[in-house]
């Protein structure tokens, strides 16, 4: 089944392909379709609907979107749902390494280093058929960057349940405690449901 994903970012494609296996995933820029539209939402669930929402109004097909990000206890949450733009300023955007780096400074001297990742997807099959799911993944953040897998703020999140930081879990394996790979489990039992598997 050919599922459109309303997204930029290759990394999340390349972990959304793995955690659903046997759905080809096809993002705008494939079709040579410009989609960037303007994350108004307050929320990762209004912004994933909104992502959803958007390209299903151009593909006429089913869509999943990922709202994701980073919040942190001590920053009151941030940069949450801003995680992606982090640091921007006059629409200039850091790198991953430029965002991760200037966490790591506003968290300097802050004992309560608590944080989880949240992913927020909404799967849309036709306009009044759609699933929203939101998942967590808890940890901290640490006090220098380590590891090279993953993307975005991966080097400088320490996940609780596997005991090390993301971005040092070998492909794949951080799939198991991801917000990402709980989250797309959960829709891949949907999907299977809808395809009869
Ligand atoms: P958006 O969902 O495209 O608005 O952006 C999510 C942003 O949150 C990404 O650009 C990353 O900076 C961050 N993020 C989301 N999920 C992950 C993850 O699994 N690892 C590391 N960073 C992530």
């Amino acid at each position: 089944m050919k599922l459109y994903f309303a997204s930029g970012n290759d990394h999340k494609r390349k972990e959304m392909s793995r955690l659903l296996g046997g759905y080809e995933l096809v993002i705008p820029k494939d079709e040579g379709i410009d989609f960037d539209p303007e994350e108004t939402g307050t929320s990762y669930i209004e912004n994933a609907v909104i992502k959803a929402e958007a390209l299903y109004s151009i593909v006429h097909a089913p869509v999943l979107a990922d709202d994701s990000g980073l919040s942190v206890d001590a920053l009151g949450g941030g940069p949450g749902i801003h995680s992606a733009r982090y640091g921007e300023e006059n629409g200039k955007k850091l790198s991953d390494e430029g965002r991760y780096r200037l966490l790591l400074r506003n968290m300097e001297g802050i004992e309560n280093r608590k944080a989880h990742f949240v992913s927020a997807l909404c799967l849309i099959l036709s306009p009044d058929r759609r699933y929203i799911i939101q998942e967590t993944c808890d940890g901290s953040i640490a006090l220098a960057p380590s590891g090279t897998s993953g993307f975005g703020y991966d080097p400088v999140f320490f996940i609780d349940e596997a005991g090390m930081i993301s971005a040092e879990l070998p492909g794949g394996e951080k799939d198991r405690y991801s917000h990402r790979g709980k989250a797309a489990r959960l829709m891949k039992m949907l999907l299977d449901k809808e395809v009869g598997r």
